[in-house]
This record gives structure tokens, C-alpha cells and sequence, in this order.
């Protein structure tokens, strides 16, 4: 058995998302494309002795485009929490030593924190052989958040419910896109209570299958991308209305708010037009940016 094992915690990006409005307990249900992206955390998990106390290590990766300040308490880091949630559902002590390194934005709609603690589910049950199915560890994942259950697997996927209704593709599709790190940050509960505030309409499962059916015939229609949490977004960070104006100026053609934001995507026709894009934007707009395609494979690497 490994003592050390290393796994990559993918991004994602919602190509739909619709929002219901909110039940009695105030969440709302969602209908959404999500598709895991190669813009991925690092983790590296080192299993200690049995009388060893675990530490947790959570840091900027040497080339993070967007890096902000990491302080939020080590008990509250969801990598952290879902390590917790192993011990707590093994009823077992599973001593690691975890190093996190990030590059995925915080508070950028692009589900960074959840996919660590898919990640960290995934690599322990390896690194201790706990035996945990999928399904299993799905359930461990809803516990921690809506997001996480979709990352035990990634790849692409239709996520309803509250994030537990998920039905994964049998492969992603042709997807090369821009994403871009605006500096503002959009806590995710700040744009529901927005959305709140503006009402949301009916959810549109039916608008989120017919662009899955049309990007099975060719790549995703950018005019058929949609996002529900867009007002939502702006109105948590209004500069973003501005950068969306100059993105689509520039690309000449739509750009769109990442999940809660503050990310903004671009989808481009290829490998080569998304890199030149990126350096585009980097150079005329001054905003980081990176190019992007699907992370199909969620496995986990003896170092
Ligand atoms: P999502 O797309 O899932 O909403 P997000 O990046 O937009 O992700 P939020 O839902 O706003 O982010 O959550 C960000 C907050 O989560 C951080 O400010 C921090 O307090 C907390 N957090 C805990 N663990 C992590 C982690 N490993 N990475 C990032 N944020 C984390």
C-alpha cells in the first residue's frame, strides 16, 4: 500500500443552471449541465501512524492565476471537513497529513472548495482501503455540500434536486472554453439572497436538456448557454456587468457569469482559438485568464 498519494480536484463549469424558487426551508432546486474542467487543485495525502494527530497544509499552487487571502479556519476547509466526515462515518481514526494546493479561485462559481473535498473522500478511501463505493461516498458528500456529490465521479453530468439527483454522460463534450478571474469575490449565499430578492421564475429542466440535445450534434451553442444566477451575481458584484461588456467586445461573442460568479467563461471553437483568446484578455483586458477543456479522468496516483 502507497503512503502518499496524490489526486487533481477539477473545476467545473454550468453550460445551464437553472434555480427554482426556495421551499419552506429556503433551499432552492436546481436543474443544471455541469461539466468538471482541467483548471484542478492539488491534493497530496500522506497517511501518518496509527497514534499520529492529522495536519492539513492549504495553500496557493506556485501558479494560481487569482489568489486570495486563505482564512477561513482549518476546521471549516471543506477538504478538511470531509476527511472528518470519513473518520465520523467509519467511526475510525484516519490519520493524514494533507497538502492542499490550490488554483481554482475561492468564492468564483467554479466549486473549488467542494471539488477538494470530493477529492479528499475519494483519496483516503484509497489510502486506508476502506473499500467505500461511489455511492457511498456520495452520500458522505451531500452531507458536506450540494456541489460535492457531483465531483465523487466529475466528467459531465445533468444535476437536479439539491445537488443529489445526478445523472452522469457517458462522455464530455467537445468543450474549449476561457475562463476569467475578475478580482471581486461572489460568496454563494450572497447571490441566493439576491435572487431572493428578485424572485426567481419556474425551473427550466426542459431548457437545460434541449442544449445538452443540440451540443450533442455539434459544440455548445453559446447563445443556448444560460445562466440564472447571472442578475444575481452582478448585483453582489456590479463590475462584472462591465467586464462581461469588454469580454464579449472582445471574443465577438457572448460571455457568461461562472455558476454564482465571480468567474466569467467564454466558449471557444477550439484548443488553439480558446489559448489565443486567453492571451487576449491577459494582455488588452488586464484579467487573468486561462484555457480550458473537460477533466474526464478523476483518479487517484501513488506519488
Ligand atoms: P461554488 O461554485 O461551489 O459555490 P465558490 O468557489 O463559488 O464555490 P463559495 O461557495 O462562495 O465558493 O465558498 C467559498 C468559501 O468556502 C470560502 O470563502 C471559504 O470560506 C470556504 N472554503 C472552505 N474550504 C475551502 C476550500 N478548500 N477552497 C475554497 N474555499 C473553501
Amino acid at each position: 500500500m502507497p503512503e502518499t498519494l496524490t489526486c487533481q480536484a477539477p473545476a467545473k463549469l454550468n453550460l445551464a443552471l437553472s434555480v427554482g424558487p426556495p421551499g419552506e426551508d429556503g433551499m432552492h432546486p436546481i436543474c443544471t449541465w455541469m461539466i468538471a474542467i482541467d483548471l484542478c487543485d492539488e491534493l497530496t495525502v500522506t497517511r501518518l501512524e496509527a497514534d499520529r494527530l492529522s495536519r492539513y497544509a492549504i495553500l496557493w499552487h506556485e501558479d494560481a492565476k487569482r489568489q486570495s487571502d486563505i482564512d477561513w479556519p482549518i476546521t471549516r476547509d471543506l477538504a478538511v471537513r470531509a476527511h472528518l466526515a470519513l473518520e465520523q462515518h467509519t467511526n475510525r481514526r484516519l490519520p493524514v497529513q494533507l497538502k492542499l494546493q490550490k488554483r481554482i479561485p475561492v468564492a468564483g462559481g467554479l466549486g473549488g472548495g467542494s471539488s477538494d473535498a470530493a477529492a479528499m473522500l475519494r483519496t483516503v478511501n484509497e489510502l486506508y482501503d476502506l473499500g467505500l463505493s461511489m455511492e457511498q461516498l456520495r452520500e458522505i458528500a451531500a452531507g458536506i455540500g450540494s456541489d460535492v456529490p457531483f465531483f465523487i465521479a466529475g466528467g459531465s453530468a445533468v444535476v437536479q434536486g439539491f445537488g443529489d439527483e445526478i445523472e452522469h454522460h457517458d462522455r464530455a463534450p467537445q468543450l474549449h472554453a476561457v475562463i476569467v478571474f475578475p478580482e471581486t469575490m461572489c460568496p454563494t449565499g450572497h447571490v441566493y439572497s439576491e435572487l431572493d430578492e428578485l424572485s426567481p421564475g419556474p425551473l427550466r429542466a426542459d431548457e437545460v436538456q434541449s442544449l445538452i440535445r443540440l451540443s450533442r450534434m455539434s459544440a455548445a451553442p453559446p447563445e443556448a448557454v444560460f445562466n440564472d444566477l447571472t442578475q444575481p451575481a452582478i448585483r453582489v458584484a456590479p463590475e462584472l456587468e462591465g467586464h462581461l461588456a469588454k469580454l464579449t467586445e472582445l471574443a465577438e461573442r457572448p460571455a457568461h457569469v461562472a455558476g454564482s460568479g465571480s468567474s466569467l467563461f467564454v466558449l471557444c471553437d477550439d484548443a488553439l482559438h480558446a489559448q489565443d483568446l486567453a492571451e487576449a484578455i491577459e494582455q488588452r483586458l488586464d484579467l487573468p485568464a486561462v484555457a480550458v477543456q473537460p477533466h474526464e479522468v478523476c483518479n487517484v496516483a501513488a506519488e
